[in-house]
């Protein structure tokens, strides 16, 4: 054991990746911090492990979970994949490129299983104040035990944030919302399009949430979706029964005004407005302070707070790229903790922020984006011992699928691709995503239908 402790806050796939990336140095023999994670949920995963509650979680506080009934992967599982743990390896078949949520869950687990990660894990404990003590060099963290219902504190020589920034939900106003007679509510507590079934729905934003709501409650009945933009329409070829508009000024009653003149009535209205980077276990000195963005600012190689070294966020950016940037991103955060990554000064780190920052504000399209992400991350893995993967490859990939999207939103998830890891073919799901309402693993694996669709 080397001589410090590491805190770990949430244990999503950020989290979980820090972990991992500690572990993998253990099994190789070397020694390791002293490691303590500590968890709001009462399991692991994340966003991937979901609820169906909404509002609050068992005991009272806001709940993490955005995820939803019948969600799907909604970009290739080959541009995700573990570099050290491939899908093969998991599920000892080939599936498709665009599982359902349980799959990519049992994934998600399937590695952490294999290790003793879980004994480092304190579940039902929520991270509620953060400061740091400069005479010791430490972070004092309060956190409090939701079961025991006890406030408890701990020391920690580094911090590791890894909460997540897709869970508080970033409502506008809009005249008249107020009394509008139907259902309101953000896409933090869409819980599945069952509720929406024959019925007339808006959406507001024009992102993935906005997309993929849209597109469910699409499939499973809604009457009418219409996506609301404020700045630029998704733009591609809706199927009748779905369109877009230009954002509204206001309400009447049950009745939306566009800003193109045209009014339509509604039974419900989702707000796909997108989250705020919310730390209210955080002060003011160490809260990173960013919108949603490819690069947030002050944060050198994406993951070292400028500000206070010895803090480190992981998963913070907007992401194209997840689960194996999350990993690059705790490989880095692992070497730099155990002194194997010369930190410059600050204000070495402080260009070298601003040159990717430069570089981002640079960017307009979604390919500019994909090679940008995919940029950051060949920078990042140069830093660390993670598996080296074929990341050109993987930005190919990126964009096929957002040109898949735009010829046939309904069935891009039909498409499949190759795995740059270990050079699987995916196979299609046994039924078109369209024609298929059971997200289930079960379902998803059965055999004897993929046996009757390959041949
Ligand atoms: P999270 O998964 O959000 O995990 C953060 C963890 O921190 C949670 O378990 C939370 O309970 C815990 N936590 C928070 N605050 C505290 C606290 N104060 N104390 C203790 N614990 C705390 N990505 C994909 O690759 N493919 C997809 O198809 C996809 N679909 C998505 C769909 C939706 C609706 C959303 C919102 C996101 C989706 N994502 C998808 C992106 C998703 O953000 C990442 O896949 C991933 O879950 C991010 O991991 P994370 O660990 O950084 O954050
Ligand atoms: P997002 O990508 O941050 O997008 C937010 C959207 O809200 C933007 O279109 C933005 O418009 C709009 N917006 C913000 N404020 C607004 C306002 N006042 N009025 C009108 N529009 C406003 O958030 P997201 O779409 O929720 O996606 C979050 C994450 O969830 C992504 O990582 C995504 O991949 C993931 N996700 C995945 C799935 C899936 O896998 N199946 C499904 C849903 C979500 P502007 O462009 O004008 O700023
Ligand atoms: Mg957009």
């Amino acid at each position: 054991m080397v001589n410090f402790k590491v805190g770990i806050i949430g244990a999503g796939p950020s989290g979980l990746a820090m972990l991992r990336a500690f572990e993998s140095e253990q099994k190789k023999g070397n020694p390791i911090p002293e490691i303590k994670c500590y968890e709001k949920q009462d399991n692991w995963g994340g966003m991937w492990n979901y609820t169906w509650r909404t509002g609050v979680g068992k005991y009272g506080e806001p709940l993490h979970g955005s995820m939803y009934k019948y969600l799907w992967s909604n970009g290739p599982k080959e541009c995700l994949e573990f570099a050290d743990y491939t899908f093969m390896e998991h599920f000892g078949q080939p599936i498709s490129s665009y599982p359902p949520r349980e799959v990519l869950f049992d994934y998600i687990q399937g590695r952490i299983n294999k290790s003793n990660a879980r004994s480092f894990i304190q579940f039902n404990t929520v991270a509620r104040w953060v400061e740091y003590l400069e005479d010791q060099k430490q972070f004092r963290v309060v956190f409090d035990n939701l079961v025991k219902n006890e406030t408890f504190e701990e020391y920690f020589d580094y911090l590791v944030v890894g909460t997540g920034h897709f869970s508080t939900p970033n409502m506008p106003y809009f005249e008249g919302i107020d009394q509008f007679p139907g259902t309101v509510m953000h896409a933090h507590d869409f819980r599945g399009a069952d509720q929406f079934v024959d019925q007339k729905l808006l959406l507001i934003g024009s992102s993935y949430s906005a997309e993929d709501i849209g597109v469910q409650c699409y499939k499973h009945g809604s009457k009418s979706v219409t996506i609301a933009y404020r700045t630029a329409p998704i733009g591609v070829k809706w199927p009748d029964g779905i369109q877009e508009k230009p954002l509204l000024t206001h309400f009447e009653g049950d009745r939306a005004f566009f800003s193109d003149g045209t009014h339509e009535q509604f039974d419900a209205v989702i707000m796909c407005t997108g989250y705020q980077h919310k730390f209210p276990f955080l002060p003011d000195e160490l809260r990173l302070k960013t919108n949603n963005c490819l690069y947030p600012d002050n944060l050198y190689k994406g993951v070292i707070f400028n500000d206070n070294e010895r803090l480190i966020y992981l998963g913070m950016q907007d992401q194209y790229y997840t689960f194996n940037m999350f990993d690059v991103q705790a490989w880095f955060a692992r070497d730099y903790m155990l002194g194997r990554v010369d930190l410059p000064i600050k204000e070495e780190r402080e260009a070298d922020i601003k040159k990717w920052v430069d570089y981002v504000d640079s960017t307009t399209t979604d390919v500019e984006h994909v090679d940008f992400q995919t940029d950051y991350i060949k920078d990042l893995i140069t830093l660390t011992d993670y598996p080296p993967f074929n990341l050109d490859k993987v930005a190919e990939m990126f964009k096929s699928w957002l040109n898949d999207k735009k010829v046939n939103i309904l069935n891009y998830r039909d498409q499949v691709y190759t795995s740059v890891m270990d050079g699987t073919e995916a196979v299609p799901h046994h039924t078109p995503w369209i024609e298929e309402m059971d997200d289930s693993l079960e379902r998803y694996l059965q055999q004897e239908n993929i046996m009757e669709n390959v041949s």
